[in-house]
Order: structure tokens, then sequence, then C-alpha cells
């Protein structure tokens, strides 16, 4: 832990790294919740469908013995879905110090998960560091190449500049495997765009989230300006309150796409979108094909419907 943090340097200014700093403390402060506290969260089901949503994008992708690399792992809530898809290797890694504890508390069995489950059967590694401005390729030289890159509900924290998105996009190339496959879940712009348009002000919500636009925020520079750093704040009662960026996906799947440039609730309204990238070549470029995209409510009535999930 702390391995990466005592070299980071930022590849954009002073507000770059003040914002990577608010979310890294926002989710640090977060402490593991008992099973009956979140039992009581009010947006308990909308964690489930979050839950549910990422296990079957792993029971979708993951292999027996597959390495995996967890960019912004979080406290480790997927380690339970991938122990369960049999992979054979994990390293995760998350900015929020306070995260990687958990995470690491989590996985050598804490006195809750103990008394539920065996220890996990992989080896892991977890490490806490900047996914978006580090060069991953060289801290994670020996563990490379991966058979899946995942990234769950944080890639759009990598959206505040272009440095960092083409940075996060990097790794993800740069680590994975020849035919490696990158899954990810971020909120959907379109459906946040379309509701900022339907509401009065910069605000829009409901009971248990709400979403702020800055004042300097119009429909205009959305238009015109970079698809890059425009930021909203985001709250959900009992899970998040920070800063975040809207990822135009189409702005998003041109640079995962880039070839020969140099690599540098209550479940009623989720935003999220799931995303898979095929990784055709590892090398300098990105060179990712896009397998699907979906909104969560689309790949919800999906996969639901499946027997399988
Ligand atoms: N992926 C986990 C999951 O699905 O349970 C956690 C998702 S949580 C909504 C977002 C995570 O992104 C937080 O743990 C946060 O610390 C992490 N994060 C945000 N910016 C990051 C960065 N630049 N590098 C690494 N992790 C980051």
């Amino acid at each position: 832990a702390g391995l990466l943090n005592g070299d980071t340097h930022f590849l954009e200014d002073e507000s770059t790294k003040v914002f990577a700093r608010k979310v890294a403390d926002h989710y640090s402060a977060r402490t593991n919740q008992t099973l009956e506290e979140r039992e009581a969260s009010p947006i308990i089901h909308l964690k489930k469908l979050n839950n549910w949503i990422k296990s079957v994008l792993i029971q979708l992708y993951a292999r027996r013995g597959d390495a995996v690399l967890d960019l912004a792992c979080g406290k480790g809530g997927d380690l339970i879905k991938w122990d369960k898809a049999k992979i054979g290797y994990y390293v995760g890694i998350d900015i929020a110090e306070g995260s990687i504890e958990d995470c690491r508390t989590r996985y050598n069995g804490d006195a809750e998960h103990h008394q539920r489950r065996k220890k996990f059967t992989f080896p892991a590694r977890l490490m806490c560091g900047d996914c978006y401005e580090i060069r991953l390729d060289k801290v994670l030289e020996e563990d490379a190449p991966f058979d899946i890159c995942s990234c769950q509900f944080a890639l759009h924290y990598s959206w505040s500049t272009e440095a960092r998105a083409r940075q996060a996009l990097a790794n993800v190339s740069a680590l994975l495997r020849p035919g490696g496959i990158f899954i990810g879940t971020m909120p959907d712009a379109n459906v946040i765009v379309k509701k900022l348009r339907e509401a009065e002000g910069l605000v829009f919500g409901n009971s248990v989230y709400w979403i702020r636009f800055d004042e300097e925020f119009s429909e205009k520079k959305f238009k015109s300006s970079s698809p890059f750093g425009i930021k909203y704040k985001f709250h959900l009662e009992d899970a998040v309150d920070c800063p975040e960026w809207i990822v135009p996906f189409h702005v998003f799947k041109s640079l995962a796409e880039e070839k020969g440039s140099p690599a540098m609730d209550r479940g009623k309204e989720p935003f999220e979108m799931c995303c898979c990238f095929d990784s055709l070549i590892v090398d300098e470029h990105y060179d990712l094909e896009l397998v699907f995209v979906k909104n969560s409510h689309v790949f919800v009535d999906e996969y639901l419907k499946k027997p399988d999930f």
C-alpha cells in the first residue's frame, strides 16, 4: 500500500490534482458497513442491481485461471465475484488508501467475511495509486499481461483532462494481452444530458441522488468546447458525494480505437452503461475494439430473461 503514492506526479495543473485528491479522500473516508447497515441503506436495491450487473459481466467474460487487473477496485466488492469465476490472479489498484486497506482486510478475511466464506483461492496484489496518472506498465511489468482489465463505476474519474483519459486507456492497452478483454461501467452521458435539458436549472435528481453542474456550465460549452473536463457534483445517498466528469461515449470509443497515436432508488434511474472492449494488438497504441455497449436498463432487461444469470 502506498507504493505508488510517493512518486505520484500529476500531468495537469493544480486543480486536477485537487479534484483527484477530493475523489480519493471521499472514498477513503467511507468506512466498511456491517451487513445490517448495508441492508438498511436507502439505496440497497440499487447496490444490489449494480452488483448483479457486474456479476453478469464477469460471468460473461472471465475464464478459469484468468489474470485480472481491477482498476479502481475500491474496497474489493468484486473479489467474491472473481473468486466464483475461478480466476488465477488478481491485481487491484485504487487511489483511496482507506479503500485499499478495506480491500486488503476483505481479501485476508475479516471477522464478518470469515464467518461466511472460505479464503480466496487466487493470489492477489493490492496497491494504492492513481490509475489515470501513473504509467502502470512499468509498475506491473512482472504481473502483465492480463486476460481481463475491469474498471467498474470508475472510468469517468479519468475524464477530468484529456491527458488522464489517455493515460487510463494507455494503461489498459499496455497491460492487456492481445485478445484480452476490458469490461467497464460508467454513467451514461446521454441520460445525464437529457435530464439536464429537462431540468429547470443546473440541478436535478430525486430522493436518493442529485447531480449539480457548475455555474459556468451551459449547453454552448457542451457543444463547442473540449469533451474533457465537463464536471458535475454527484451525490448519492449513503454512497457518493464528489466531483465526476461526463464521458461522451463516442469520444471514448474513438479514443479507445485510436491506432497510431502515441501512448501515453431505487434502481429506477440507473444511468450507468456497461461497455466491453476487446484488445486487438497490444503495443504502444490503444487499438481496442468495441464488443458491446449498453445502457444498464437495456442490459438488465436483456440479461434478466436469460436463465443462466
Ligand atoms: N470498482 C469498485 C466497485 O465497483 O465496487 C469501486 C467503485 S467506486 C464507485 C469508484 C472508485 O474509483 C473508488 O474506489 C475511487 O477511490 C476510485 N477511483 C477514483 N479515481 C481513481 C483514480 N484516479 N485511480 C484509482 N482509483 C480511482
